[in-house]
């Protein structure tokens, strides 16, 4: 090893940190062109009126939407959030000391996580999980502590994300003294499991008991499939006080590249979260804050009708999870039917016959997988052994995990590749 690259090896609190399977699929969709169904975001344009609300905004001649804004959040946008979250949480929530906005929903929960991890400090993180909490929580110091959902047994259907439920005495198992914090994502990345009050209520007993803070990441909380109904781990009782919750505009609106997100809890807790992003980021980009405190005043007038876009994503969503399910099933991928958010994994393991990853070295199956499909059938999808902890990746590697926000045309094409490559000899 050379003086220089000695003396600037990764430091201590990285060590481990290899390119995330973002930077290198999106690498490989450059690359060989494959149908896309892995990074989540859609490949069609948000409702005109939302991206119109950009080039109002761009137009103004109001120079202070184009400087620097308050640095804890742009106070229209602000202003709209503590509207829209006092109303579905049921209590006043304070627009200047309860609210952060960030870059995107990964700032919030960088500047969460780090703003309340101490060196020891134990972490909850629930399996599959989006795959920067772990990250996140090693970079603080923190010591994660991982459970995995489970698949039930079942017989005669198609399982749903419900199907995949916490032992209930193994995450009992994993409170003590030191756990700070615990890590929830209902709908979860990437199963779309939407956790029932009951569950819930399960979680925030424990918190109680040991006096833990949740930390719910809700991004996909408009994208809840019936009769299933996204319940916010702030409104249960005395949950308030120790939640901290975090939302996306990206999610939210369909404009995944906005990069706006948020936080919202007690003044307390946000304090420490207000101190991380004051020296790190200090403030958010000032006319994209506009446009989306302009679409949520727009969204907050129809809020529950058939024309909120709120419910009318959801509804086009539910059709193309069908859609998505169904040419699975045909092709004898196994789905597992998410009650929310926009992907879907599916156990590849019944066509294993059809696979030949000799020319892929990576360790995990799915990683080999995903890469031969990407490479040879032409479609993308994600390895969600990157959703689980070391010990607990062979849990996923029969699975494959799909996005299904695209246009039908796509999905089209997509059902078109996998009925090719099915009917293939080997
Ligand atoms: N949490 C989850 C569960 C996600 O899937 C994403 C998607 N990127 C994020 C947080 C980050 O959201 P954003 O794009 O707003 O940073
Ligand atoms: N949340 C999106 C996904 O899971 C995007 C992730 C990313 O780009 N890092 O696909």
């Amino acid at each position: 090893m050379s003086e220089v690259d000695e003396k600037f090896v990764i430091p201590l609190k990285y060590a481990g940190s290899e390119p995330s399977v973002w930077t290198e699929y999106i690498q490989m969709a450059i690359d060989y062109k494959p149908l896309n169904l892995g990074q989540g975001f859609p490949d069609y344009p948000p409702p005109k009126y939302i991206m119109d609300t950009l080039a109002k905004v761009s137009n103004e001649s109001d120079y202070m939407l184009h400087q620097y804004t308050r640095g804890f959040g742009h106070p229209r946008l602000v202003r709209a959030l503590s509207k829209l979250y006092s109303k579905l949480i049921g209590r006043e929530i304070n627009e200047k000391t309860e609210i952060l906005t960030t870059s995107g929903a990964y700032e919030a929960l960088f500047s969460t996580i780090s703003g309340h991890t101490d060196v020891g400090d134990e972490v909850i993180i629930i399996e599959p999980f989006f795959d920067c909490y772990e990250a996140m929580v090693k970079y603080a110091g923190g010591v994660p502590r991982f459970i995995p959902l489970r698949l039930k047994a079942v017989s005669g259907r198609i399982p749903t994300s419900e199907d995949w439920v916490l032992d209930k005495e193994e995450l009992k198992s994993l409170f003590n003294k030191k756990t700070k914090i615990i890590i929830l994502n209902t709908p979860n990345n990437p199963l779309g499991k939407v956790y029932s009050l009951e569950e819930l209520t399960f979680i925030a007993d424990l918190c109680k008991k040991w006096n833990v803070l949740c930390i719910s990441d809700e991004v996909y909380e408009w994208l809840v499939y019936k009769p299933h109904k996204h319940i916010r781990m702030a409104t249960l009782p005395d949950m308030w006080k120790r939640t901290v919750t975090i939302g996306s505009a990206g999610k939210t609106f369909s404009v995944t590249g906005w990069k706006v997100g948020w936080a919202y809890c007690p003044e307390n807790l946000m304090r420490n979260i207000q101190m991380v992003h004051q020296n790190t980021v200090y403030t958010g980009v000032t006319p994209i804050q506009e446009a989306v405190a302009i679409a949520f005043e727009t969204e907050m007038d129809r809020l529950g009708k058939e024309d909120c876009f709120f419910v009318s994503l959801a509804k086009d969503l539910e059709s193309k999870r069908d859609y998505m399910a169904n040419v699975l099933s045909e092709v004898g991928m196994k789905p597992t039917i998410p009650d929310g958010g926009y992907f879907m994994l599916a156990d590849w393991s019944a066509l294993e016959s059809k696979v030949d990853v000799s020319s892929e070295s990576d360790q995990y199956k799915d990683y080999r997988f995903t890469k031969w499909m990407t490479k040879k059938v032409g479609l993308q999808g994600i390895p969600p052994t990157v959703f689980y902890s070391t010990p607990n990746k062979h849990l996923a590697e029969n699975f494959v995990r799909f996005c299904f926000i695209k246009k039908h045309e796509t999905l089209k094409q997509a059902e078109d590749i996998l009925k090719r490559w099915k009917t293939t000899e080997n």
